[in-house]
């Protein structure tokens, strides 16, 4: 079955074009999906990396500690019949009026449907020096390879924030017999990410590990002497590495959308449905997204994740060449997991924003609790709004299945529902700080 694509004259004449802007999981998901839905006109991918789609997770993963070689990270473009790839180019300019994304290459590309999916780019606090051997970011498999090959003459380095993916490189490179530091300003490791009950006891494990930690600290400065890198912390102390790896979190890819007249105030404002308000061809998907989730209620927020990604390019397809009647909403749970230094941790829904945790040990009397097996259950205003494993695949899968059953329009159930599904041998209510 061939699809018309909405807002498009049947008797234009035009080949039909869906130009997706970004090669990632949600770019690479919408132009699967579109095929899926039988759309037959051209799809056109504009990628800013010189290689195919491929597993960004593994960057923090795997790819840093040699145990997986980028061809194992491949996403499967056979999925995409007929797609035309055109990567290591940019877009850098959206015209929305005249329906056209011009690449730094010059060309100009008109369009029918367009996907942004330009994800995000990490970010280097203001002031840190830019393009010095030794000063790392880590987002794509340059990245990781640059770091890699520095790693082979480093013995010291400091990760720069405490977060799922700072916490995974430190774990990585810790994995590689190097000494390794993580400064963050939080109470805790991961804290955003698993709640602090959860990421104390993660935090207490991570230290267990041999990994150096300075919490509550900030990083005034950061420079370079006689070869090695100063950082320089708020309380006044010097931490001395061989290299610095940034791991401060991502902002949006939005820099080419700045002419657009698109809502760009903290990534790509879209509706429900992953539409641009107010402009019929055009659909957000993945990093870059600020999409108001239908399901939990929330106000319009970017989601991070991988699932996420690819669940969102394929509602983006579908927005863009199915009715509104035949779409079903979409609904999103947020998740991910993380696997480190024997930790498996597995995250689904809202944890930040939630004012009560109930945490279960699996294993009361074991001193090394998160390593022991636990999970968390987050409330909002009496309302399951997220639930945390550590080492708990089974527990996380029964306490995740009420958030799973989430009704259309409302937020999760409410929480007795699921302080009676946990595995509970050891329950107690923590205030989340
Ligand atoms: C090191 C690391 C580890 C991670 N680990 C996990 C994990 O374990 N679990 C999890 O759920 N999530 C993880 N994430 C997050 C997850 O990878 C992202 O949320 C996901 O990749 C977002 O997908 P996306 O397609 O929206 O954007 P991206 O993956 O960022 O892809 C966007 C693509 O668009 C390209 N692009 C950007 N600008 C332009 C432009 N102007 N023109 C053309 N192309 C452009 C970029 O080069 C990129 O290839 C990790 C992220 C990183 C960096």
């Amino acid at each position: 079955m061939t699809l018309q694509v909405q807002g498009l004259s049947a008797t234009s004449g035009r080949r039909q074009r869906i130009l997706i802007a970004g090669a990632g999981p949600a770019g690479w998901a919408a132009a699967g999906e579109l095929r899926r839905l039988g759309f037959s006109g051209e799809v056109l991918v504009v990628g800013g990396e010189p290689v195919a789609p491929y597993d960004r997770t593994a960057c923090s993963k795997g790819l840093l500690d040699g145990s997986s070689k980028p061809s194992e990270t491949w996403l499967d473009v056979s999925d995409c019949p007929g797609v035309d790839w055109r990567l290591g180019r940019l877009v850098v300019d959206l015209a929305p009026a005249a329906k056209m994304v011009v690449t730094d290459t010059g060309d100009c590309y008109p369009y029918d449907g367009l996907v942004i999916a330009t994800g995000a780019r990490v970010a280097l606090p203001t002031g840190w020096p830019r393009g010095e051997p030794g000063m790392h970011m880590l987002r794509d498999m340059a990245d990781v390879q640059a770091l890699r090959r520095d790693l082979r003459d480093a013995r010291r380095v400091v990760v720069v924030g405490g977060g799922i993916t700072g916490c995974e490189v430190a774990a990585a490179i810790r994995d590689m017999a190097r000494e390794v530091i993580i400064v963050d300003s939080g109470p805790c490791l991961m804290a955003r990410a698993l709640g602090k009950p959860v990421g104390e006891l993660v935090t207490a494990e991570i230290v267990c590990a041999g990994i150096g930690i300075r919490l509550q600290r900030r990083v005034l400065r950061v420079d370079r002497k006689s070869g090695s890198w100063r950082v320089r912390l708020d309380d006044g102390t010097d931490l001395w590495a061989d290299l610095v790896v940034a791991a401060v979190g991502e902002r949006p890819e939005t820099s080419w959308l700045t002419n657009s007249g698109l809502d760009i105030s903290d990534g790509v404002l879209c509706e429900h449905s992953m539409k641009v308000p107010g402009v019929r061809d055009i659909v957000v998907a993945g990093a870059v997204a600020r999409w108001p989730n239908p399901a939990y209620g929330v106000a319009p927020q970017r989601i991070g994740q991988w699932v996420s990604a690819i669940e969102q390019g394929q509602a983006a397809a579908r927005a863009l060449v199915l009715p509104q009647i035949r779409r079903p909403p979409v609904s999103i749970l947020p998740r991910f997991s993380s696997e480190q230094l024997g930790l498996r941790i597995q995250v689904c829904g809202y944890i930040s924003g939630g004012d009560e945790a109930w945490l279960t040990e699996l294993r009361p009397r074991r001193r090394d609790k998160a390593r022991a097996g636990l999970v968390a259950n987050y409330f909002h205003q009496g309302r399951l709004t997220g639930v945390v494993a550590v080492n708990a695949p089974r527990a996380f899968a029964v306490a995740t299945r009420s958030l799973l059953a989430v009704p259309r329009n409302g937020m999760a159930p409410m929480a007795p529902v699921n302080r009676s599904s946990v595995v509970s041998r050891s329950s107690w209510p923590v205030a989340v700080g």
